[in-house]
């Protein structure tokens, strides 16, 4: 029966648990990790909602232990990839004409798994695969991921409800079609949360969807689609494979049905989708959404009103937590001269006690780099920065991947304002800190504006509310997530939506309306209910000789 209009359960944001000793979530966390450590899986694709497996077994390590071994993810080729394109665009039909009430009881039933019996497995699963500290899985892959599914369903219903002015003669409608054709959602290995929303926020909005996470994600990403499948999407919604980001973009941006990309990741990876696109852009039957959300340099800018202790609280979460790989991680700081010593010894605080290692022990505040790469990545430039003049490490600069990929938290001091790591972003625990000339605030502004290609996330902390007007107009487009008085990093659903400009991507605003409308393509309908029945006008129907002249 579909004669009623119905309204979604309204969201509320679920609540992060503490996890202390001798909390029940932690029991059953442990209880999740142990039964995790204890076998080998071997996860394969899901195509059509089938399982889908290959010759070429990749091994999953923990990032902090990388001698153990999680498990094996199937790697496919290219028909993989064709095979879900066909299984996304023969799933469009019925799934598009699905009524929302439907589509919404999925992913609403999905997030009730999440925050309840899937959790601890979900939280397990982003702890070893990636390496997170349980305050950063829970925060991620059980609250963040919940928020999303929950809070777009609100966010549906708002769109589909707000409708156009009619008359008594005229009905006039807004009818939001899913895109024609497929989404490609592409996706990053720091979130597990943004893995879970760039596949089912098309979906929910009628679309199917080829998904890729980054191999490095699959780990907790098959957790989710196991969810999914569970809470009832039907075969062929969402396709999860397992390929190379070119190889996937091979065969899916020179396909006719390809009608968008939900991307997170870096902007060089970004620029060369976009690229690759326009290049193929007369072989598209419409022209494709493009939304990325891509890299950042996030600043955190002290004036000397500012508290001390604060600003070093913020720096120090700011660009530590999760080991600096949040893409909103504080890795370029201003402090004035005239504080920096109180800063400092706030600072030295922090880092006395921070300590470093498995995610298995909870104490750790740092835990590993997600990989190889990163690890070789980030300790050459350590080495770099220790031999350039410009620069003085004072805190950290020592790393470890005798056990896991160890990067320890690295404060560096630098006299240069443009030096590599104020303008690049490095994607790890490097926090690099330039101290200004307290006299020279309004230089310091410009110099963050004008510093790095990114426009992601940045703090200004100050008491002075001159001071805070001052630097929220001058900093306007310097990022697209602003905090006042509170470190860059993390971004609440329906609280603050999330997303940068400049080269941090199309700000889209993951988490909100705006990202929605995205996925959809309005036909606007206008009913006549008495059409006209002549093409005479009422003026043209005055005497002649009306006009003297
Ligand atoms: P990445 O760009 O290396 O990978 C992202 C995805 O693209 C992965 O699935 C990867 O396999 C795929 N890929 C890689 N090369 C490709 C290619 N040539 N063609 C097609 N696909 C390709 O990013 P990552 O290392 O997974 O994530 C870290 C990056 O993501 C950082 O730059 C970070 O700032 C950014 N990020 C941004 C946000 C945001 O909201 N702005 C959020 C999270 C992460």
């Amino acid at each position: 029966m579909q004669n009623n209009l119905y309204f979604a359960p309204p969201a509320k944001n679920e609540q992060v648990l503490s996890y202390k000793i001798g909390s029940p979530e932690r029991k059953h966390l442990i209880l999740a990790i142990e039964h995790a450590k204890s076998k080998v899986v071997d996860i394969p694709m899901i195509i059509d909602g089938k399982e889908v497996w290959s010759e070429k077994k990749i091994e999953i390590h923990p990032p902090h232990d990388h001698q153990h071994l999680l498990g094996f993810y199937n790697r496919g080729d290219e028909s993989n990839v064709s095979e879900a394109i066909d299984a996304a665009l023969a799933a469009r039909e019925n799934w598009a004409s699905l009524s929302w009430k439907q589509r919404a009881s999925i992913f609403l039933k999905a997030a009730g798994m999440i925050s309840g019996p899937y959790r601890a497995r979900i939280n397990a699963a982003t702890m070893l695969g990636q390496s997170k500290s349980v305050h950063q899985a829970e925060i991620d892959a059980a609250c963040e991921l919940a928020d999303f599914l929950r809070f777009n369903v609100q966010y549906m219903a708002e769109i589909y409800n707000e409708q156009p002015d009619s008359d008594e003669l005229i009905w006039n409608r807004i009818e939001q079609r899913a895109l024609e054709g497929f989404v490609f959602a592409l996706t990053p290995f720091n979130f597990t949360a943004i893995a879970g929303n760039l596949p089912s926020a098309p979906a929910l909005m009628g679309n199917t969807v080829v998904w890729k996470p980054s191999n490095t994600q699959i780990y907790s990403a098959t957790i989710i689609m196991e969810i999914f499948m569970e809470a009832g999407l039907p075969d062929g919604v969402i396709n999860l494979v397992f390929v190379s980001g070119p190889v996937a973009g091979k065969v899916i941006f020179s396909h006719r049905d390809f009608a968008g990309i939900h991307f997170t990741g870096s902007t060089v990876v970004f620029q060369s989708i976009w690229k690759e696109i326009g290049n193929n852009i007369s072989k598209y039957r419409s022209y494709p959404r493009i939304v990325g959300e891509t890299g950042g340099k996030n600043f955190v800018l002290a004036h000397e009103s500012s508290n001390a202790k604060q600003v070093a609280t913020a720096l120090t979460r700011g660009a530590f937590e999760y080991q600096g790989q949040k893409c909103s991680a504080a890795s370029r700081a201003y402090i004035p001269d005239n504080m920096w010593d109180k800063v400092l010894s706030e600072i030295k605080c922090d880092m006395d006690t921070m300590k470093m290692g498995s995610v298995e022990d909870m104490s750790n505040f740092i835990n590993a780099v997600i990989d190889e790469a990163s690890f070789d990545k980030l300790s050459s430039f350590i080495d770099r920065a220790k031999k350039d003049k410009d620069v003085e490490i004072i805190y950290g600069g020592n790393y470890d991947s005798s056990v896991g990929y160890f990067i320890e938290p690295t404060i560096i001091l630098t006299k240069d304002p443009h030096y590599l790591s104020m303008e690049e972003e490095l994607f790890g625990p490097i926090l690099t800190i330039y101290i200004y000339d307290h006299t020279k605030f309004e230089e310091t502004v410009k110099l963050v504006d004008s510093t790095s290609i990114y426009a992601l996330t940045g703090s200004i902390f100050s008491k002075d509310r001159y001071i805070i007007e001052y630097v929220m107009k001058e900093l306007e487009h310097a990022a697209g997530n602003f905090y006042i008085n509170d470190k860059p990093t993390g971004a609440v659903v329906n609280q603050q939506p999330f997303g940068g400009a400049r080269g941090s991507g199309t700000n889209d605003k993951a988490g909100s309306k705006l990202n929605l409308l995205r996925w959809i393509s309005p036909r606007t309908i206008k009913e006549c209910f008495l059409p006209p029945e002549s093409y005479k006008y009422p003026f043209m129907e005055g005497e002649e000789g009306e006009f003297s002249g």
